[in-house]
């Protein structure tokens, strides 16, 4: 028990297969992001933060706080932009035309974005991102830092912690991050971007 709890998936276990097995998500949901969220829960008493939201924390807090609260975050992010069946392989509407403006098309931007996914060093995360003024970018995150640190609105990301595709891939990472175009929601993408 605590002040946060493991959000359910919105698929089942197996749906997102084979792009990622259900023997990942069994662990990479039912462990580490478990482990994140009970470990959040007993460092909070008596830090100051309890009363904070999830984003607060990440960008107020330091140490082991920070760290668990922002990998709920990112996974929270992370998991919930997936889909079985999409219902189309790359946006529409205003991040189709801001993909377009910023990146040249969207095949330039998956070729940059799985470059720097690719090129991480260690763990962390890749990040599509848009700015103040709306204009879209690419950053690589270390560790457990999410883009809001920096003024940013987080809109799509890939994991590259070898705990997300070691099961499926091994030392494959560039493999993972080019498999998981097939199951990204893009609608749920656009949804954040309008939030912005
Ligand atoms: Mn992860």
């Amino acid at each position: 028990m605590g002040k946060f709890s493991l959000t359910a998936l919105p698929y089942e276990a197996d749906a997102l297969e084979p792009v990622i097995s259900r023997n990942t998500i069994g662990f990479h949901h039912g462990k580490h992001l478990a482990a994140y969220v009970n470990n959040l829960n007993a460092l909070l008493p008596d830090s100051g933060l309890e009363e904070a939201s999830l984003e607060e924390i990440v960008c107020k807090a330091s140490g082991g706080i920070l760290n668990n609260a922002g990998q709920i975050l990112n996974h929270e992010l992370y998991f919930s932009q997936f889909a079985p069946q999409p219902t189309k392989a790359e946006p529409t509407g205003a991040l189709a035309e801001g993909v377009k403006r910023d990146f040249g098309s969207f095949e330039a931007f998956k070729e940059e974005f799985q470059k720097k996914g690719a090129s991480l060093f260690g763990s962390g995360w890749v990040w599509l991102s848009a700015d103040k003024d709306g204009k879209l970018v690419i950053t690589q995150e270390a560790n457990a830092a999410n883009p809001i640190q920096k003024g940013l609105t987080p809109l799509l990301t890939f994991d590259v912690w070898e705990h997300a595709y070691y099961l499926d891939y091994q030392n494959r990472r560039p493999d993972h991050l080019a498999a998981l175009w097939q199951i990204i929601d893009w609608n749920i993408i656009e949804e954040r971007l309008k939030k912005d």
